[in-house]
C-alpha cells in the first residue's frame, strides 16, 4: 500500500453583501468572503492538500483567478474535479482533517453539516472527514474579523 500525504492552506477576506460559504454550506452572518469562486476557504485548503500529496501543484493552476469561467463557482464543484483527477492517478482519500480559523460566527452548529456535504462530494463516509473550527483569540487579520482562514491535511492511500 502506498501513501502520500498533502496540506493546504487558505484565508479570504471578509466583506459585506457577499454569502458565506464553508464546507459547501451558507452561513447566515452579516459578512462573506471575497473571491472569484464562491471564496470557501475550507473546501479551497482541502484541495490543495490533495493537489499537494500528489505534487499536482494547487487549485490556482487548474482554476486560474483570471478565468471568467470560475466566477462565482461552486467550490464543490471544484473538488469533484479535483477528487476525479487524484482517482485518475489510482488513488483514493484515507482522511482528511481540517481547521477553520474564524473569529465570528459560531461554526460548531455548522460543522455536521459540512462534513455531511463534503463526505457526500467525495464519495467519504462521514467519520473520514474532521473539520474542527477555532477562533485566533482576537489576534491578527483573523482575530481582528478581516478575513477567515483555513488549514487541511489529506492522507492519500494508493
Ligand atoms: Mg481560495
Amino acid at each position: 500500500m502506498n501513501i502520500r500525504i498533502g496540506n493546504g492552506y487558505d484565508i479570504h477576506r471578509l466583506v459585506v453583501e457577499r454569502p458565506l460559504i464553508l464546507g459547501g454550506v451558507e452561513i447566515p452572518h452579516e459578512l462573506g468572503l471575497l473571491g472569484h469562486s464562491d471564496a470557501d476557504v475550507l473546501t479551497h485548503a482541502i484541495m490543495d492538500a490533495m493537489l499537494g500529496a500528489l505534487s499536482l501543484g494547487d487549485i490556482g493552476h487548474y482554476f486560474p483567478p483570471t478565468d471568467p469561467k470560475w466566477a462565482g463557482a461552486d467550490s464543490l464543484v471544484l473538488l469533484t474535479q479535483v477528487n476525479q483527477l487524484v482517482q485518475t492517478q489510482g488513488w483514493r482519500i484515507g482522511n482528511i482533517d481540517s481547521v477553520i480559523v474564524a473569529e465570528r460566527p459560531k461554526l460548531k452548529p455548522h460543522l455536521k453539516t459540512m462534513r455531511d456535504r463534503l463526505a457526500t462530494t467525495l464519495e467519504l463516509e462521514p467519520n473520514q472527514i474532521g473539520i474542527k473550527a477555532t477562533t485566533n483569540e482576537k489576534l491578527g487579520p483573523v482575530g481582528r474579523e478581516e478575513g477567515i482562514a483555513a488549514y487541511a491535511v489529506t492522507l492519500l492511500v494508493g
